[in-house]
């Protein structure tokens, strides 16, 4: 490969430099920024987007259908009727929207799951596993994750809310909720469940729930739910048309909590409760409990195995009113970390492994191009950035002149562009992982964000030359002949320009980036000291503001930029990361000032093509201000079983929630031919009488 043949040579040069000295080149031009180039795709999966009413509709149909085994179970007195299990306005899922087509039913999904089960009261914040335990577990007002498919409204999809109506002046948002759905244990579902959730999990402050009233609020001032009538519920907003907050209304941040399951445990309604046995009543393997998710746990082997088989009162349909799920069964292996999912996969016993570290893809995807593999891997569009980063606080952990001087020069764009120049971002991905996984990223917006606008780019191109004129210019002078550029002003005159740039331990891609960057800014005549620092000690770094430079994975805010606005400019204390304040004070740059008046109007914008628009003043901002140094650009990978059927095309691993709060699993499907042997076939959850 070209490129690290490159990254060789450079190592070559490094070491020439250290051992003779070099004289710098004279000071040139520094580089005018170019286009940033197109990505490259991988395979031929573009994600494939569709407007809402070609994924899925909600209506009743003339007829519908059930597995023949849940049939004879009917026709045992089991179970009642599926029209009668099923609500009157089922949510149908389209084929238009299938990327195979109407499925089969019958097979199973095996996963994995790294992380402890807690107990069941996902409400109260229990952990039921993770990994996807919980996104079969609990179901929301709204769904954000298969947002990425839609092309004509950025905004999440329909759940147990089917529709809604902003009021004219914006300030009230009326919600119709389904019809007549039921708990998989047969109990109504409801506007009571939402009201119950509103009033005792997220506004009573004793509950650990994962939103508060503070959540619900905008700018102090309180957003309030009522109940409109058995279907229909309305929220009033402090300002109008606060579209953000759908955001909101989705997985984990608005999950609905059964009130029939709930209530008799509240110390709201139960005297003789309290708050510790309201949290965690439901243990871990007391099997199984109430849900309105596809599947139902139903057995669960501590530590060891959970199974989880369909909900029989699953309120979801295909278009010939095939009630969902299409698989019968759900398993989740557990251990102690995540390894064991790759493993699995890679051995054949596990069906899913998201690829997220790029340092380890090579393994998996010679795996996969195994003739015996039972997985392929589709890759998501350019989510996945590694960027450097500057403290730009000037003050925030500053304890001695080297500390101040160093922040100074931080915080001149003459030193971050000359940074940004002296880094070669194609050179560096090569370094990580050869091909076309990793290319140069000049940070902000990712590119597979909806929001990217690749002309509003201000690239600087990898310029030695650039960096050493702009480095000149700043004063710096090799004036004692060793290779190093020297101070030569100010209280570090004489000494040698010497840099920390931290990396993340357990993250290998950011070693070696931290590595390829040593060398970089070696040769324009800049020390760069790597220190590798645990999660734990870098967050105390960042928390301190003890530290200069790091190399990081950026966040979810360059992708969805939307869900977590705040976060884009110095808007809280403590975001960006690069920039807190410090005691509450923060010494801000004017860039920033712009950057804080765009990302605040952006937040309260309902037009997505006005929000798009102010995004794109952003990307010129930070990239021509080089808010983040020259980093890497990539792509999550998501690693399935070929026998799957209906994965969304470029579904990302990663993008607003996790692989099963993405790919639609209630719509996945196997082959009868290649379907495994069940755990527990013919059966579904049974309860006790309550
Ligand atoms: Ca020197």
């Amino acid at each position: 490969m070209k490129r690290s043949r490159f990254i060789s040579m450079l190592l070559l040069l490094a070491a020439l430099l250290l051992a003779g000295g070099a004289s710098f080149a004279q000071m040139g031009e520094v580089a005018d920024p170019v286009p940033y180039p197109e990505g490259v795709m991988i395979g031929d999966n573009p994600i494939v987007r569709f407007n809402l009413d070609e994924l899925l509709v909600y209506q009743a149909l003339d007829s519908y259908s059930e597995p023949a085994w849940v049939t004879e179970l009917v026709e045992a007195g089991e179970l009642p009727p599926v029209e009668e299990r099923l609500p009157d306005n089922p949510q149908v899922i389209l084929e238009s929207g299938m990327s195979t087509g109407l499925g089969d039913y019958g097979g199973q999904w095996r996963d994995f799951s790294g992380a402890p089960t807690e107990g069941w009261n996902f409400c109260a914040r229990q952990s039921q596993g993770w990994y996807g335990i919980n996104y079969i577990y609990g179901e929301s007002l709204l769904k954000s994750g298969p947002t990425f498919l839609r092309k004509d409204a950025l905004e999440p999809l329909p759940n147990l809310a089917t529709d809604w109506e902003w009021s004219e002046d914006g300030y009230e948002l009326t919600m119709n909720i389904i019809r007549g759905a039921k708990w998989s244990d047969g109990h109504a579902f409801g506007v009571h469940d939402i009201m119950f959730t509103w009033e005792h999990v997220i506004q009573d402050d004793n509950v650990d729930s994962w939103t508060t009233a503070s959540t619900w609020s905008i700018g102090g001032e309180p957003i309030t739910l009522e109940a409109v009538d058995d279907d229909t519920i309305l929220w009033t907003f402090p300002v109008a048309f606060p579209v953000q907050q759908l955001f909101n209304m989705t997985f984990r941040l608005f999950n609905i909590c059964a009130e029939h399951v709930y209530a008799p445990m509240h110390p709201a309604f139960n005297e003789e409760s309290d708050y510790d046995t309201f949290k965690t009543f439901q243990v871990q393997d007391a099997l199984p409990v109430p849900t309105m998710g596809p599947w139902v746990a139903v057995d669960y082997q501590i530590d060891e195995f959970m199974v989880h088989r369909r909900n029989p009162y699953y309120w979801k349909v295909d278009e010939t009113g095939k009630q969902l799920p299409y698989l019968d069964e759900v398993t989740f292996e557990k251990g102690p970390d995540g390894t064991g999912r790759t493993l699995g996969t890679m051995a054949g016993s596990i069906d899913h492994s998201n690829l997220e570290n790029p340092s380890t893809y090579v393994e998996t995807i010679t795996r996969s191009q195994e003739d015996d593999a039972h997985f392929s891997i589709e890759w998501s569009s350019e989510l996945l950035a590694f960027v450097l980063q500057f403290n730009l606080s000037a003050t925030l952990g500053v304890e001695d002149e080297r500390d101040q001087a160093l922040r100074d020069l931080f915080r001149d764009l003459r030193f971050r562009r000359a940074v940004q120049h002296a880094l070669d971002g194609d050179g560096i991905g090569q370094a990580v992982i050869r091909g076309p996984f990793l290319r140069a990223f000049p940070g902000g917006i990712t590119p597979g964000s909806p929001y990217f606008d690749i002309d509003s780019v201000v690239y600087y191109p990898y310029s030695p030359d650039s960096a050493r004129a702009l480095l000149a210019e700043l004063g710096f002078e090799d004036t004692d002949g060793d290779g190093i550029l020297n101070w030569t002003d100010g209280p570090l005159a004489g000494d040698n320009l010497v840099i920390v740039l931290n990396t993340s331990v357990a993250a290998a891609e950011t070693n070696t980036i931290g590595e390829a960057a040593v060398l970089l800014l070696q040769e324009v005549g800049v020390q760069v000291n790597l220190r590798p620092l645990q999660g734990p000690a870098m967050d105390d770094a960042i928390v301190s503001g003890r530290w200069e430079m790091r190399v990081n994975r950026t966040g979810q805010e360059f992708t969805a930029s939307f869900t977590r606005c705040n976060e884009l400019a110095p808007l809280t204390t403590t975001t960006p990361a690069w920039h807190r304040a410090d005691a509450g004070e923060r010494d801000l740059m004017g860039f920033e000032v712009e950057l804080i008046e765009i990302v605040e109007e952006f937040c309260l914008e309902p037009d997505f093509e006005a929000r798009k628009a102010l995004m794109s003043r952003y990307i010129t901002l930070f990239t021509e201000n080089v808010y983040n140094g020259g980093g890497v650009i990539g792509r999550y990978g998501l690693a399935l079983a070929k026998r799957f059927n209906n994965i969304p095309v470029g579904a990302p691993p990663f993008f607003y929630q996790w692989t099963w709060g993405n790919v639609i699993p209630e719509a996945v499907w196997v082959n009868p031919d290649e379907q495994m042997e069940q755990i527990f076939p013919g059966t579904v959850p049974v309860y006790d009488e309550m």
